[in-house]
């Protein structure tokens, strides 16, 4: 049966794929982009599954339009994929405000205004939520810090939606890809002004770990829009979805690493409730 989709940040990388991938076996997309003209080129290979829309989600009013012209074209929405995202590198010391509020703006009040935008329609029949977290948003690293921060925003806010929209058939997918090879260690990273020598050893790492790896990462992109629409089409979905074997292994060390605190601790962390009421 065929689905309809509303994908945000379609101009390149794993939204553009998706909303490809979608149209290629006969789903309807509606893809958009700040600028819609990057995807004019899908409209024109799919033209009668999939149609441009304009959506900064930095602009809850361009998000609403666009869920309007997927209820008008489509008639509902049944997959939604918060998508769009972008990075930051830099020591939480050496990040200033205006280098790390806007991305908060884009990856998590983008996401969330997104979704509330996006939710009547999907309660209608029940659907899916695909949120793009990340392999940072498994665990925190050196020099990561605030896109950390965004990703797990995303989980949290993701892992609450999921409980809360189960009565209504909805699932949702918190994706967490390791590094594919997208344009996001090209044009979807930005770096920190102010680069201390101080985290030369740590968080100084994360620049030269951009510099040398884009256009090398070893995920393909192609592979991991073929895991999401088989997690999508499954009766039972995961809520958490690493994609690639590095994320994977962060997902293993960091169990393995919270295990450990918890066995080591438990017996003088949990002896905090207040002494039983004894004068019954
Ligand atoms: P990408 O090719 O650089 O794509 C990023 C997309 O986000 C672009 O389409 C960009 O659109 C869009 N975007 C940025 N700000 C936006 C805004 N305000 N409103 C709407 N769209 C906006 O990188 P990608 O790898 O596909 O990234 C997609 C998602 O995957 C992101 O959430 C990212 O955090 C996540 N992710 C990627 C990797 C990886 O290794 N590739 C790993 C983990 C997680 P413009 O053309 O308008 O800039």
């Amino acid at each position: 049966m065929s689905r309809s989709w509303l994908i945000t940040g379609c101009s390149s990388g794993f939204g553009r794929r998706l909303a490809s991938a979608a149209a290629a076996r006969g789903d309807r997309v509606l893809a958009t982009a700040r600028n819609s003209e990057a995807v004019f080129d899908l409209v024109a290979a799919f033209p009668d599954l999939v149609i441009a829309a304009q959506l900064d989600v930095t602009k809850p009013d361009t998000a609403a339009a666009a869920v309007a012209k997927a209820k008008a074209s489509f008639g509902g929405i049944d997959i939604l994929v918060n998508n769009a995202g972008y990075g930051l590198i830099g020591a939480v010391e050496e990040g200033a405000p205006d280098e790390y509020r806007p991305m908060f703006e884009v990856n998590v009040f983008g996401l969330i205004e997104t979704t509330r935008a996006a939710l009547p329609a999907l309660r209608e029949k029940g659907g899916t939520i695909v949120n793009f977290s990340s392999g940072a948003g498994i665990a925190g690293s050196a020099g990561s810090g605030f896109y950390n921060a965004t990703k797990f925003a995303v989980e949290g806010l993701s892992e609450a939606l999921a409980e809360e929209l189960r009565p209504f058939g909805i699932h949702v997918i918190i994706v967490e890809p390791g590094p594919f090879r997208t344009e996001f260690l090209g044009r979807s990273i930005t770096v920190a002004a102010l680069e201390m020598p101080e985290y030369a050893g740590t968080a100084g790492q994360r620049r030269h770990y951009r510099d040398e790896s884009d256009g090398h990462q070893p995920g393909d992109p192609d592979k991991a829009v073929a895991v999401i629409l088989r997690a999508i089409d499954a009766t039972a979905p995961p809520l958490h979805l690493p994609l690639g074997p590095i994320a994977h292994t962060t997902a293993e060390h960091k169990l393995a690493s919270f295990r450990r605190d918890l066995d080591r601790w438990k017996s003088v962390a949990i002896a905090t409730d207040f002494e039983a009421d004894n004068e019954a």
